[in-house]
């Protein structure tokens, strides 16, 4: 059969009335569908367009790029990955493949900055004790850290809760305080040891030089990708069930459509595909991982400053808080450009959930110009962008708590004709890079 002739068009009408599950290739669809429009989802899709294989790929969402996200109602910011380093081996090479221009931003990506604490706004804190990103990096030393990136989910001994194990190798309760502010996880206090010691384990062994942004933003790798895909992609097709007969899967859509494929691929995180209703054969330790995966929260209030208020106050113009706010960093990819943006991570997002854009607005311009009185009238406020109310992500990135890496190897496995790709899915790497080494990882395992 040739290669196009194996999709129909589109699901939805054709199939309406099917109720039963795919017995036979002949009614099947297309061979794969991949849910999901992100990364990894369109770095498997151009997989298999290099394989000569059909699929179509559903995406929830109205856009494509999932957690890459140039955001058009904030100014076009970037409110999701972002930063890729030159040893992102996967991602390079579609990025290359494409020619996709970056942007080197390792030369000032790592600015001074001031911080604001117990009322007091001091310029020369990275000089000073505690200074949270040197406690922070400075824990490997002390003490059996990981020795290869695949390490991470194989080391009980390192999964307990990351608070008792700095507090083990001699921070006190205040060094931990402050070393929670720049948590890339919801709370010191619960996270396990192993998801953030695997995290600075990236950082460390993927070696990276260079650090990039996209220098036109993350939509246009993405725009790049997708304009070569030659199978069926569909935006707003949020799935809402997934069944594998044995034989087959089938997938239903909130819009009532439904596909029909020998195999599926679920980059969904599980934050979502837990709201899937499944039928599915997975393992008691993949229904757990799936069902309670934990999520790192964010909230990123974006502001533009209207003039250079950091050299009327002779401040350096990212700053560390110990207010809701956070932290405050210049998120521009641009040197002299400035794009200001509030960060706040874990369970400080709750002090801005279900807020208006105007309650948040008023909030964070007075509590700047409380702490940094330059800012007054020196700020314009761009918007926000909640990855925990996000519908489609409900968090930014996968965190494993205290137990959960024990469930990684059984969660990655394929369930009957259903696999699993994704950035909480990735062996060695996280972030970006992770999602696309998932996706080569579930290529492989589709041996085709
Ligand atoms: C704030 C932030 C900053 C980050 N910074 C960096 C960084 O600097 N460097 C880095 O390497 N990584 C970074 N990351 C991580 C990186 O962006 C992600 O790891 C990567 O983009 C995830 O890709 P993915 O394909 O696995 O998931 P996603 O991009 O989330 O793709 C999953 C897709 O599934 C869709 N979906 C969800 N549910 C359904 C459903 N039921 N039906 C259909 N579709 C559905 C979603 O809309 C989404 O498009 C950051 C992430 C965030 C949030």
């Amino acid at each position: 059969m040739k290669r196009r002739n194996f999709i129909r068009t589109t699901g939805a009408a054709g199939l309406a009335g099917v109720m039963g599950l795919p017995s036979c290739s002949a009614s099947l669809d297309t061979e794969f569908i991949i849910l999901g429009g992100g990364i990894s989802g369109l770095y498997l899709a151009h997989l298999l367009d290099k394989a000569g294989k059909d699929y179509i790929l559903v995406e929830g969402s109205n856009r494509l790029g999932g957690r890459l996200f140039t955001h058009t109602d904030l100014q076009n910011r970037e409110v999701g990955g972002r930063g890729i380093g030159d040893k992102y081996v996967e991602l390079m090479k579609i990025v290359n493949e494409l020619n996709v221009d970056l942007v080197d931003i390792t030369d000032y990506m790592r600015s001074p900055t001031c911080i604001y604490k117990d009322g007091q706004l001091q310029n020369d804190w990275n000089h000073s004790d505690p200074n949270p990103r040197m406690l922070e990096y400075q824990l490997p030393k002390e003490g059996p850290i990981l020795s290869a990136l695949d390490e991470w989910y194989q080391r009980p001994d390192l999964d307990r809760v990351y608070s008792d194990l700095l507090i083990d190798r001699g921070r006190t309760q205040a060094e931990i305080d402050i070393i929670n502010i720049s948590a890339n996880y919801n709370d010191v206090r619960e996270t396990s040891a192993i998801n953030s010691l695997h995290s600075g384990a990236f950082r460390k062994f993927n070696g990276s030089k260079r650090i990039y942004n996209f220098k036109d933003g993350s939509k246009t790798l993405i725009d790049a990708i997708v304009t070569t895909l030659k199978g069926q992609v569909s935006t707003d097709k949020m799935v809402t069930s997934l069944t594998d007969s044995g034989s087959g899967v089938k997938i239903t859509c909130e819009d009532g459509s439904t596909y029909k494929a020998a195999k599926a691929i679920s980059t969904l995180p599980f934050s979502t595909l837990r709201d899937v209703e499944m039928r599915l054969s997975t393992s008691v330790n993949q229904k757990k991982a799936i069902e309670e995966l934990k999520y790192t929260l964010i909230t990123q209030i974006h502001l533009k400053p209207t003039s250079h208020f950091w050299e009327e106050d002779g401040y350096h113009v990212d700053m560390w808080t110990d207010t809701p706010l956070e932290r405050i960093m210049n998120s521009s990819a641009h040197p002299d450009q400035y794009e200001l943006v509030c960060w706040v991570n874990g369970k400080g997002t709750s002090f801005f959930d279900n807020k208006s854009d105007k309650v948040i607005a008023d909030y964070t311009l007075n509590k700047l110009k409380e702490i940094r009185p330059a800012t007054e009238g020196n700020l314009e406020y761009v918007g926000t962008h909640n990855w925990g109310e996000y519908r489609y992500n409900k968090g930014a990135y996968a965190e494993f708590g205290v137990g959960q890496a024990a469930l990684f190897e059984d969660m990655i496995k394929p369930a009957g004709n259903v696999h699993f790709a994704g950035e909480h899915t990735a062996r060695a790497s996280r972030g970006i890079e992770g999602a696309a080494e998932s996706a080569l990882r579930v290529f492989k395992e589709l041996n085709i």
